[in-house]
């Protein structure tokens, strides 16, 4: 607790993020009114610019500020694959790493009936109705290798085999660099099974 009501009220609204814990908030709230109020103000306006203004693609539900976001704009884009991914965080990683020139759907989820999550939340009738379209040839389910992400990679396989389009999924194995000794079982069984020719 400090002196001043308003610098408490500013560690508290600093907790929201992600992994920042009291001392944290803290030494953050201490930094911009000690080191940086400009850096602080800005920090501020671009808070609530984002929040009033980003809001989802109405294609692939991705974050954007306009109506239909760059990816799905872009004419330079392959309409014929459609990446399948479960956050716009997902879908930042894919694209850093793997120079995949498709486009993307995002869930905003997985399905998780316990938590509210049904086909209906993640979008997937707008996704059976862009698939109706016929343009996409490849659809590459990204979800991520847990249960329910499994679950939701099966769920969307059928929608794509009712529609007559191949479904792809995401090979799961060994990560590069790694050591065999030090990978868990399940995925080190799994790498087993899947192996390729050399
Ligand atoms: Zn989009």
């Amino acid at each position: 607790m400090s002196s001043s009501p308003l610098l408490n009220e500013l560690v508290e609204a600093l907790r929201v993020l992600p992994g920042v814990g009291a001392k944290t908030a803290q030494r953050m709230a201490f930094h911009v009114l000690e080191r940086d109020r400009a850096g602080a103000r800005r920090l501020a306006d671009k808070l609530r610019d984002a929040v009033e203004r980003i809001g989802n693609c109405t294609r692939c539900r991705t974050f954007s500020e306009e109506p239909v976001c760059t990816i799905c704009r872009s004419a330079s884009r392959d309409a014929a694959s459609l990446c399948v991914v479960e956050t716009p965080v997902d879908q930042a990683a894919l694209e850093h790493a793997t120079g995949f020139r498709g486009r993307y759907f995002v869930l905003l989820g997985r399905l998780s009936p316990l938590d509210g999550l049904g086909p209906q939340e993640l979008g997937l009738d707008l996704l059976a109705s862009r698939l109706a379209e016929g343009e996409v040839r490849e659809l590459i389910i990204a979800t991520n290798p847990t249960v329910e992400g499994e679950a939701t990679a099966q769920y969307i396989g059928q929608l794509a085999r009712q529609a007559g389009i191949r479904a792809t999924r995401l090979a799961h194995g060994v990560p590069l660099g790694g050591e065999l000794e030090f990978v868990d079982r399940s995925t080190l069984a799994h790498a087993f099974g899947t192996r390729q020719d050399l």
